[in-house]
């Protein structure tokens, strides 16, 4: 499909499973965009320029990927660059209404930018950036979860 179409998300870090989102949307279309939002209510682990840097590492494969970071409504960004689409990536039905509550308000802003839903590899339903640090906080093996980046930056942060 041609055209931009935009990732978004905290990706505090990025996991195996936004991978396989930005992997099946890179299959699809032209370029895809990850974009980092400081989500504050969150409280981050990583700066936004970590979290970029990490996203750069891990989808180095993928050479119509590019990253990016954003401190404002994803609808503006969205205008900004004219991307047609934006991707979001569905785990499971606990996913569902929180996402089609932000879908709707992003189409009220602008309804020519449209919302598309990716399913997970169902290997990744479970897993969560939240999850991961959780366990990485208690040096728990996370290697077959994050790209080695990650693992590896995961490590530094809680020293292994
Ligand atoms: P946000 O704060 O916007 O929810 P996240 O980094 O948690 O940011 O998620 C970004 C996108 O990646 C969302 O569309 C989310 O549903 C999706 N995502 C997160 N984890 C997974 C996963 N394991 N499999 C598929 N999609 C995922």
């Amino acid at each position: 499909m041609s055209g931009l179409a935009i990732c978004p998300g905290s990706f505090d870090p990025i996991t195996y499973g936004h991978l396989d989102i930005i992997e099946r949307a890179a299959r699809v279309f032209d370029e895809v965009r990850v974009v980092v939002f400081n989500n504050q209510s969150k409280s981050p682990l990583f700066s936004v320029e970590e979290r970029k840097a990490l996203i750069v590492e891990s989808t180095s494969h993928l050479d119509n990927v590019t990253v990016d970071g954003y401190g404002g409504l994803l609808m503006n960004y969205a205008e900004e660059v004219e991307a047609q689409v934006i991707i979001r990536g569905l785990r499971a039905v606990s996913d569902f209404e929180y996402e089609m509550q932000i879908t709707s308000m992003n189409r009220k802003l602008n309804e020519k930018i449209e919302t598309f839903f990716v399913m997970t590899n169902n290997q990744y339903s479970f897993l969560s950036s939240s999850i991961v640090k959780e366990i990485a906080r208690y040096h728990g093996e996370i290697k077959d979860l994050v790209p080695d980046a990650v693992d590896l930056a995961l490590k530094e942060r809680f020293q292994r």
